[in-house]
């Protein structure tokens, strides 16, 4: 099962980009097309399905090469993302015509997995860009250099230079074998999910500690649960606004769950036979009795729990 956002289909010509020539002509070249971001969405045609719109250069008359971001190119066509807050009003007023602005994380379960990773790299890229126009170290405005994979400060004392940052997030899939024999995963909620929505447990990994360490802890912070065995399994660019998610499964040593200590509203234990309630209640079965519906289907989340459920991933 691929992940959505990962796949991507661009060769990011990392040693090439550097080269401001080779920059140019690709910017320059008839076939490049841009991604456009603007406060945070993705333009989407109107059509129905919702996919990305590519603009072409002489569709966006006010650019340089200086404003765009390199994401990379294919055998025949290079893409750069473009930020639209960045251009003025009339010519900001004319990419309307265009498309509409739509969040990627409401329809990125429904693009194709090469326009997701691309709009992924865009909005990440952007944002990235829009939250680091001051020098970290001296305080001064900073630039965009090579093709938007860097800034630099622009006081000549201090030249520091700064790069796209990804916050790393472990996110984990907790088993148990309990005594009556039935092994069950847990899951938690936060107060603002949709009613019955429950995901795997997740957190942020601090400075100086291991990705299983991370799992550890936030396990432990959020359910009060101990584990052990900790198992990497995949990861996936969550760019919402600026993650990458570690995927792990572990083994719980305890079973008493208590959410009092952190933000979840609730954590439970679910059984192989309850998650599949829900794959019923989509076909239009009705099992009332159950509480649990699926996380996002775009995310690594489902994809552990789908994992788990089908017995691919994890030690029961
Ligand atoms: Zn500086």
């Amino acid at each position: 099962m691929p992940l959505m956002y990962t796949g991507m289909p661009l060769d990011r010509c990392t040693n090439q980009r550097k080269s401001i020539d080779w920059l140019n002509n690709q910017f320059e070249s008839d076939s490049a097309v841009f991604v456009l971001i603007r406060d945070g969405e993705n333009l989407f045609l109107h059509e129905n399905p919702l996919t990305p719109v590519y603009l072409r250069r002489d569709q966006l008359p006010g650019i340089s090469v200086n404003s765009c971001i390199f994401l990379g190119r294919d055998a025949s066509v290079a893409v750069f993302a473009l930020d639209c807050n960045k251009l003025n009003f009339s010519e900001s007023q004319a990419i309307e015509q265009f498309g509409i602005w739509r969040q990627l994380r409401q329809l990125g379960s429904v693009l194709s997995a090469a326009d997701a990773a691309i709009a992924a790299l865009a909005k990440g890229l952007v944002y990235w860009h829009r939250t680091h126009l001051y020098c970290g170290k001296c305080g001064c405005l900073s630039q965009l250099i090579e093709a938007g994979h860097a800034r630099r400060c622009t006081n000549s004392d201090c030249r520091n230079m700064s790069f796209p940052r990804t916050d790393p997030a472990v996110i984990m899939l907790v088993e148990r074998m309990f005594e009556d024999g039935v092994a069950r995963c847990l899951l938690g909620r936060q107060q603002s999910w949709p009613t019955g929505v429950y995901s795997t447990l997740a957190g942020f990994v601090d400075p100086g500690e291991s990705l299983e360490e991370a799992v550890i802890r936030e396990v432990d912070e959020e359910s009060a649960i101990k584990v052990q065995d900790v198992t990497y399994i995949r990861s996936q660019p969550w760019p919402f606004p600026a993650s990458i998610m570690l995927g792990f499964t572990a083994v719980a040593a305890t079973e008493e769950i208590d959410v009092s200590n952190d933000d979840l509203e609730i954590a439970k234990w679910f059984s192989r036979e309850q998650l599949q309630h829900f794959a019923s209640k989509e076909s239009g079965e009705d099992t009332q009795q159950d509480q649990y519906k699926n996380s996002s289907s775009d995310s690594i989340s489902y994809y552990l729990i789908q994992a788990w459920k089908n017995k691919e991933i994890g030690r029961y």
